[in-house]
Order: structure tokens, then sequence, then C-alpha cells
């Protein structure tokens, strides 16, 4: 059986409110990152594909399996919301038996089943800690854990990094880069390091449309013409900003070198700009700003 989620036409809508609008989009094994600014559409596409919110319109298949077999898609999908919360006066390896028993993992199974899956997190140290006395990454990656708990084939996570230090986030995504050698990961983030780290695929929401499918790599060089650098003086800057879309700035005592998109060269030669490679947040911006730009 493929591994791969296949939506055909997909719409979402919440009365009047259309999230997901007319969605084609095929995800297929290792890592695959959902992009996109608050309220494009990211947690209703992740809420249709676990079969917790029904599509409006359009077909989904999961491992050749439609969408409307909610019994059979869950047992297939493992999935971590943004706001995982557990009983916090449980101790971690409580709280992984409580939702064994509840996947229906039998007695005999399920000590070795969650000792493994705390080892693969790296929590196998903390199963007799409280689940509140957790740090923000512990809590995250005992999220994985129990996510995990039946084997799914396709792990759904949910704005994952979201209030992680930086050390936190490296960890939890290279946790997430090893589950996803054996099934589907779909990650969904408004922070691009997470995904330029970590996805090869991408599909970029914005406002329920999708703007972009395909790999970092081309999202790159869709970008490639329209990157600029320069050095310009404050005065300058703003007159830059009322013009183009400035993606980084970096001060320089009295002066502030910049990274800007500039789909029309009309200032360019005043400014003294060059053109420079892009960077995966300025494709991302660029993509996100593109028709606004027009
Ligand atoms: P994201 O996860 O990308 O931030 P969401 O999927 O949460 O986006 O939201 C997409 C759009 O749908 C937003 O405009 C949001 O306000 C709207 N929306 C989300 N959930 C509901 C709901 N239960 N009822 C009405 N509108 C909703």
């Amino acid at each position: 059986m493929d591994t791969k989620i296949v939506l055909e036409d997909v719409c979402k809508d919440y009365g009047n409110k259309r999230a997901l609008n007319h969605i084609d989009l095929t995800i297929e094994s290792g890592m695959f990152g959902l992009l996109g600014p608050n309220g494009a559409g990211k947690t209703t596409m992740m809420k249709v594909l676990t079969s917790l919110l029904p599509k409006t319109s359009g077909k989904i298949t999961m491992c050749g399996i439609p969408i409307e077999k909610s019994k059979e898609i869950r047992s297939m999908v493992g999935y971590l919301p943004q706001e995982f919360s557990m009983y916090g006066t449980m101790s971690v390896y409580e709280g992984m038996d409580y939702l064994a028993v509840l996947s229906g993992i039998q007695k005999g199974q399920r000590r070795e089943r969650i000792m493994e899956l705390l080892k693969k997190v790296n929590l196998d140290d903390c199963a007799k800690k409280k689940i509140k006395a957790l740090s923000g990454g512990m809590k995250r990656r005992m999220g994985i854990a129990q996510a995990l708990i039946h084997n799914p084939r396709v792990l759904i996570v949910d704005e994952p990094t979201a209030g992680l230090d930086p050390e936190e986030r490296v960890r939890f995504r290279n946790l997430l880069c090893e589950v996803a050698q054996e099934r589907i990961v779909l990650l969904s983030t408004h922070i691009v390091g997470d995904i330029e780290a970590t996805c090869e695929k991408i599909a970029i929401l914005k406002e329920g449309n999708l703007l972009y499918d395909g790999t970092v790599t081309q999202l790159l060089e869709g970008a490639r013409e329209v990157i600029f650098q320069a050095e310009v003086s404050r005065i300058e800057l703003e007159k830059v900003k009322s013009h183009y879309f400035v993606t980084g700035m970096v001060s320089q005592g009295q002066k502030v070198q910049i990274r800007f998109i500039a789909e029309d060269r009309q200032w360019l030669p005043f400014l003294n700009a060059e053109k420079c490679a892009p960077n995966v947040e300025d494709a991302y911006l660029y993509f996100i700003h593109k028709k606004e730009m027009r």
C-alpha cells in the first residue's frame, strides 16, 4: 500500500468562512512542512486529515483509505495538537500507560512499548517524574511519544516548536526527522527555520489558498531574481520600506545593511543595490506577499 496522503479539490467552510479553498496536494513519506501565517488554514487542514473535522467538499485518501472511514484513519494517524495537555499529577509512565490502555494495547505489551518510546524521545530517565514537572521541550517530546503509541503510519504535528528555547527546538526537530524515516510526518509551523532545517518538501498556505507546493530548492529558485541587498542611511531606509518589502536588516553605526524583495527595479540604481542569493525566509516572504506587491 502506498504511504501517501492525497487531497483533491478540498474545501472546508466554517459557516460563511472558507478556511480551505480548493486544495490539491499530495504528501509523501518523510518530513513535509506546512507553512503559512496565522489564520492560513494549517490547523484546519491538520484536523481534517486526522478526521477530527469533516471537510466540506473534495476528496481525501490516506494510504489509499478514504478519510470518511474515520476508525481506520484514526488507527493510522498520530496527532500532536498545538495545545497538548495531560493530567499533570500523573507520572510520565502513568500518563503513557493510560493512553496505551485507551489505544487498546494489551497489558503484556504495554510496558515494553512505553519504555521503547520514552527511550526514543530521550525521556526514559523521567518515567517516574510528574508530568507537571517537565519543561516545555520535555512535554513536547512526551507528546510525540504519546502520538506514536499505536505505531501510526502518519504523524501530524501542529506548531510543535512554538515557545521552545533554541536548544530544545533543535532537539525536537531532530527527533521528528528520526521518526520520519519510517512514516509521513506532517509538520505545521510559522517558523521558517523549522522547515529549512528539516523538510525537503513544503506547502505554503495563505488565507485558505495553496500558494506553493514543492521542494525548498525550488522555492529558493523561484525567488532568485528578486532578492537584493544594499547599505543605506536611516532616511533612505524609510524610502526603501515604502516601496519594497524589507526581509532583514542589521544596523552598522549610522548605516543599515538591508535585504529586500524588489520585483520592479525602478529604485535599485539609486540604492547601489546588488542581487543576492535568497534564503528560505526571503523566498517564503516573497511567495506570501507576491500578489500584494503587484
Ligand atoms: P492557522 O492554523 O493557519 O493559524 P486556522 O486553521 O486555525 O489557521 O484558521 C483558518 C481560518 O479559519 C481563520 O480565519 C480562523 O479564524 C478560521 N477558523 C478556525 N477555526 C474556526 C472555527 N471553529 N469557527 C470559525 N472560524 C474558524
